[in-house]
């Protein structure tokens, strides 16, 4: 390696964490991600409302990144290598649906064999999980994060357009059984979708033993319907949790935690509140985002993105790579804007941001 280093941002934040999507694309339409219809992204209208016209039911097309853009592993390798060398210690690979990309089992292999990353994990709605978890998990991944925003088959297709709960709920277990823990499973919590289905989800992670981390809903939909009625505040959240379990706080584990935890009663299990939109806490954030096309995104809220994949096209050396990477995190945002006028919701969504 050529170039030993920290990466600091002008804000004195050490960046640790690199997001990695590795693809664009998801078999799921989930409502606050991915709308696979113009009435989906609408899902707080009656399908009868007036508002919707008949061309609501119309799938919305989605054009893919073509397969040229996209990062190879070994281009994603090395920034993962040349990142390491600035300091970045935890990689976590997601998407779209990373394990819709063929052999992402190689991807972790070859980072976990680089010998240098602390924590590997992987992000996935679960579907495909199941028949590559022993892969992934010989292939050196520490952790996993799963998405499961309803316990109810027909809300589970509801929100996410698939009929993936049983899949879901198979990964848990699987993951458990090859012990790629702690397991983080992620609920978006939508005002009027799933609101109702909070306390069930935290009796769910008491039976499980796992860690529910319940989100706020962001503008990072590509129907661009968010509105704030629809986010269920955190606190609100954990009120209602509070008033069936008890819960007990737990100490941050760096300072960067993104969300407040819970233990909850005697059990082994955890929640997570999440409040990016009502309580931000971009002021310790250490993560930046790289796309499946290339692109370094210093906030998930950027309106500029920093292209990498032409510096690496273009025959940089690793050390004219991490000068570009420090340079890029010089830039990197104080915050994110939502909730004032100026706020403006980013081009692209979660699903081809990664989260
Ligand atoms: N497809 C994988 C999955 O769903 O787990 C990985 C990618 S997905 C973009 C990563 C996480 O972002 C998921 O847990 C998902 O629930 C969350 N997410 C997507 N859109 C969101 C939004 N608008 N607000 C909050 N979380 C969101
Ligand atoms: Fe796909 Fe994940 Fe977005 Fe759902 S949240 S549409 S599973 S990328």
């Amino acid at each position: 390696m050529t170039q030993r280093g920290v990466l600091r941002d002008t804000y004195n934040r050490t960046i640790r964490d690199l997001r990695i999507s590795i693809t664009d694309r998801c078999n799921f339409r989930c409502t606050y991600c991915l709308p696979d219809t113009e009435e989906a992204a609408n899902f707080y209208q009656s399908s009868k409302s007036p508002a919707l016209k008949a061309s609501a039911k119309k799938k919305i097309i989605h054009n893919w990144k073509p397969k040229s853009e996209i990062l190879s592993f070994e281009e994603i390798t090395r920034i993962v290598k040349v990142s390491s060398s600035l300091g970045v210690n935890k990689i976590r690979i997601t998407g779209g649906e990373p394990l819709l990309r063929r052999g992402t089992e190689s991807l972790i292999s070859s980072i976990s064999n680089l010998g240098i990353i602390e924590d590997l994990s992987l992000t996935s709605n679960g579907s495909k999980f199941p028949s590559l978890a022993k892969k992934l998990k010989e292939a050196g991944l520490t952790r996993i994060t799963l998405s499961l925003d309803s316990l109810n088959h027909k809300n589970f297709r509801r929100i996410t357009g698939f009929d993936g709960l049983d899949d879901i709920i198979e990964s848990i277990q699987l993951a458990k059984a090859l012990d790629l823990t702690p397991i983080k499973v992620n609920a978006v919590i939508i005002r009027g979708i799933n609101d109702h289905e909070i306390e069930s989800l935290a009796d769910f992670a008491i039976r499980k033993k796992i860690i529910m981390r319940m989100i706020e809903f962001m503008p990072l939909d590509s129907g661009r319907t968010w509105q704030r009625s629809h986010v269920v505040p955190g606190q609100e959240i954990l009120n209602r949790i509070k008033s069936k379990f008890s819960l007990s706080p737990l100490p941050a584990q760096s300072i960067s935690e993104t969300a407040s935890r819970w233990a909850i009663g005697n059990s082994e299990a955890e929640i997570g509140i999440i409040a990016p939109v009502t309580n931000p806490f971009c002021g310790n954030c250490n993560r930046i985002r790289l796309t499946s096309d290339g692109k370094i995104r210093t906030c998930l809220f950027s309106l500029n993105e920093h292209d990498l994949k032409s510096t690496i096209r273009n025959g940089a050396s690793d050390y004219q790579l991490a000068s570009k990477i420090k340079e890029i995190v010089f830039k990197k945002e104080a915050g994110h804007q939502i909730g004032k006028t100026e706020f403006i919701q980013p081009k692209r969504s979660m699903s081809s941001i990664g989260g």
